[in-house]
């Protein structure tokens, strides 16, 4: 399985839109690996995680193919996984694709979805966009994956998911936006061995926890994951959705996560396990 990272950063991107601090004011300064857009993966070119504001930009920088994209698992509806907006232009009128996109997540994006197409008058079929409702702990097949939704330390008002993806005798765990995981994530997960795992390090140099991470957090519940079977010295363990307000740049986010054994994503980069 190759696992594709289009953007890395939390929601308002690196630099952040608007913001003036020392590390967007150098990230501009450096671009390369530290522009981050907002997080969104790409399973084997063709499952997508997560739909924020940067989809369009992320089809032309890294080549993805949008239009015919199929299947898009969803982790939770803040705006920088879900832009619904930019749904619309899958109408007739806006684009030629005879491709049916299904959201698959929580049910809190499939009330998202039924407004959206009431507000815009649009049938399933006119908006060629379906939304498929996982339930927690529940394995689901979709797309040619085993896919099964854990629950996530994030926003308080909504299950948000993290995920587990099976493919040909592969797993891999796809968590952000996370803290570290609740009991029941990790009483489902104890034995499961992973060949990769990504991890959410939205604060950077410091340690949160409760709704995000930083790389404290990631130290710790990497000693945990190994020490619980989830976790052995072939895993590929990799740190993303980064926050400016995390305080480091790309260089230094690898100083700090590579002794670790944590690689740093960016934005295009790809693993392969
Ligand atoms: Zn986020
Ligand atoms: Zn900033
Ligand atoms: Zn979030």
């Amino acid at each position: 399985m190759k696992l594709q990272y289009l953007g890395t950063a939390a929601a308002e991107g690196t630099p952040g839109i608007f913001c003036q601090c020392d590390l967007c004011v150098e990230a501009i300064k450096r671009g390369g690996k530290d522009i981050r857009t907002r997080s969104q993966a790409v399973m084997d070119d063709r499952l997508l995680i997560d739909f924020p504001p940067d989809s369009y930009w992320h089809m032309i920088r890294h080549g993805l193919n949008l239009p015919a994209m199929e299947h898009a698992l969803i982790t939770h509806t803040h705006e920088d996984h879900l832009y619904l907006n930019e749904l619309f232009y899958r109408c007739k009128g806006f684009c030629d694709t005879r491709s049916h996109l299904t959201l698959y997540g929580n049910d809190a994006l499939v009330r998202q979805v039924a407004i959206y197409l009431q507000q815009n008058h649009l049938t399933e079929d006119a908006a060629r966009l379906s939304v498929v409702e996982l339930t927690a702990f529940v394995p689901a097949r979709l797309a040619g994956y085993t896919v099964t939704p854990l629950l996530a330390a994030h926003a308080k008002n909504e299950k948000c998911f993290i995920y587990i993806i099976e493919k040909d005798g592969k797993r891999l765990l796809y968590g952000n936006d996370t803290g570290i995981f609740p009991e029941a994530t990790w009483r489902y997960i104890k034995g499961l061995r992973f060949d990769l795992i990504s991890l959410d390090c939205t604060h950077g140099k410091d340690r949160e926890g409760s709704n995000h991470m930083g790389v404290p957090d990631l130290i710790d519940i990497k000693q945990r994951l190994t020490r619980e079977g989830n976790a052995d010295k072939d895993t590929v363990f990799v740190a993303t959705h980064f926050s400016h307000n995390g305080g480091l740049l790309h260089h230094q986010l690898e100083e700090a996560l590579h002794p670790h054994g944590y690689l740093a994503a960016y934005d295009g980069m790809s693993v392969q396990v």
